[in-house]
């Protein structure tokens, strides 16, 4: 099997090892990829927003499936374009993308399946607002409508900065925003793989949000994650299917929108039971490379089947008894203002650690060839071992190598479940 892979982080890092490692793959093309890709695929610098340059791609090297990792080129419709090409694609259609690029369309999308989420006014004028934020009361949660790469949620006990973000959300052309009920419990991730029938859930994830300890600053595309989850409830990822993404998959079907690819139930585990956060049309970053670590089952001959509607006869997923913690590497100033073009140094000494692997986030080569941070999250470092205390401290260990001026991480990633010390309600 020849597998191209569209997109240039640490998620499509670890989309590509896993697809290169299943036996049935001889091949795999990245576009456009980076360096820490660059060892396992053919990287190619394509426009992954331009659909007929990648179907282009995929034609020249005659690939059997095209798997698609981020969000922009979902919603762009590059994984239409490539289907009507008559590839094989892993990756929902722009239609059913919206469930994660509109979050009023995720609502009514969650209200017509009867799934369990927070209760949601969609408003689209500032008195709108003011009504929604008395009915609900504080906390306040306040989301922008539309795709906001991570920034559009704010949660807060102060009315006047709800009412100055929800100014923010309305002043954008067409702005509008959904005023959430707060949700109280643990987090968690539930990946769902669907081939626009059949849901089947990967292992149950944590991530890692804010950018410093004990939950402090502001919030990042995430600083860290681990998987399995041993403090949640027992068949929490088939609950979830059943509850959750088996229904939202099936009103998307009956809606001429089938949803083929990652639906990423972000879930929170209140006292009330599992209710929905958010959607994503997508694996989580990192979360889902906490997931994808532990996953024995050969990964392209499932992304293929869900490609190709047969997951209900694919049988169920394998999982190794390990755990994986995964530890964010971040440029100076990372979130507000990340520095980059710094030497990243000593990660042939990080991947000696035993259970680690380094992916790459945000990293490139600059003239001289050298590897430098080219982003604001630059490097994923994930470790595998038997118990989440031997996978922390082989993740830190590893971290403790690595040298990039002005860098930070975070350093309790997964610390309160070693401790057990996270309740559920
Ligand atoms: P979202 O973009 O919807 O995932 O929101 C980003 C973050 O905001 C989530 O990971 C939660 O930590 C927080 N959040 C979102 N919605 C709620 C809610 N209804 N109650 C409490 N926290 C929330």
């Amino acid at each position: 099997m020849k597998v191209l892979v569209l997109g240039s982080g640490a998620r499509e890092h670890a989309l590509v090892k896993a697809v290169a490692a299943d036996p049935e793959v001889d091949a795999v093309i990245a576009a456009p990829g980076n360096p820490g890709i660059d060892a396992t695929a053919l990287c190619v610098p394509v426009d992954i927003l331009d659909g007929a340059a990648v179907a282009a791609l995929a034609r020249e090297y005659a690939v059997d499936l095209v798997v698609v990792g981020p969000e922009a080129p979902l919603v762009a419709g590059v994984a239409d374009v490539c289907r009507e090409a008559g590839f094989a694609v892993f990756g929902p259609s722009a239609a059913a993308a919206r469930l994660e690029g509109s979050k009023s369309f995720a609502k009514e999308v969650m209200a017509a399946a009867d799934v369990p989420t927070a209760l949601a006014h969609v408003c689209t004028t500032l008195d709108e607002v003011e009504l929604a934020l008395d009915a609900l009361g504080a906390p306040h949660v306040v989301k922008d409508d539309g795709l906001a790469a991570g920034k559009g949620v704010v949660v807060t006990d102060s009315r006047e900065v709800a009412v100055q973000h929800a100014r923010a959300c309305l002043a954008k052309p067409g702005g509008s925003l959904v005023v959430e009920e707060f949700l109280d419990g643990p987090e968690v991730s539930v990946f769902c793989i669907s081939d626009g029938e059949t849901a089947v859930a990967l292992s149950p994830a944590q991530d890692f949000k804010r950018v410093g300890d004990e939950d402090a600053g502001p919030n990042t595309g995430g600083m860290g994650a681990y998987s399995p989850l041993d403090w949640a409830p027992e068949g929490l990822a088939d609950d979830i299917v059943r509850r959750v993404a088996q229904p939202t998959v099936d009103e998307m079907r009956r809606r001429g929108t089938p949803f083929v690819g990652v639906l990423y139930v972000g879930i929170a585990l209140t006292s009330r039971g599992p209710k929905v956060i958010e959607f994503n049309a997508r694996l989580g970053d990192p979360d889902g490379q906490a997931s994808l670590a532990r996953l024995e089952t050969p990964f392209a001959q499932l992304l293929l089947a869900a490609a190709t509607g047969g997951l209900a006869e694919f049988g169920r997923l394998r999982w190794s008894d390990d755990h994986a913690v995964v530890v964010v590497v971040a440029s100076d100033g990372y979130p507000a203002s990340p520095r980059t073009g710094d030497l990243i140094s000593g990660l042939d000494a990080a991947a000696e650690v035993p259970g680690v692997v380094v992916l790459h986030a945000g990293t490139a080569r600059d003239e001289a060839g050298a590897l430098v941070s080219a982003g604001g999250r630059v490097l994923d470092v994930v470790a595998v071992a038997p118990s989440l205390e031997k996978a922390r401290k082989a993740a830190y260990d590893a971290v403790a190598v690595i040298e990039l001026e002005g860098s930070h991480h975070r350093t309790d990633i997964a610390l309160k479940a070693e401790r057990g010390e996270i309740a559920v309600g």
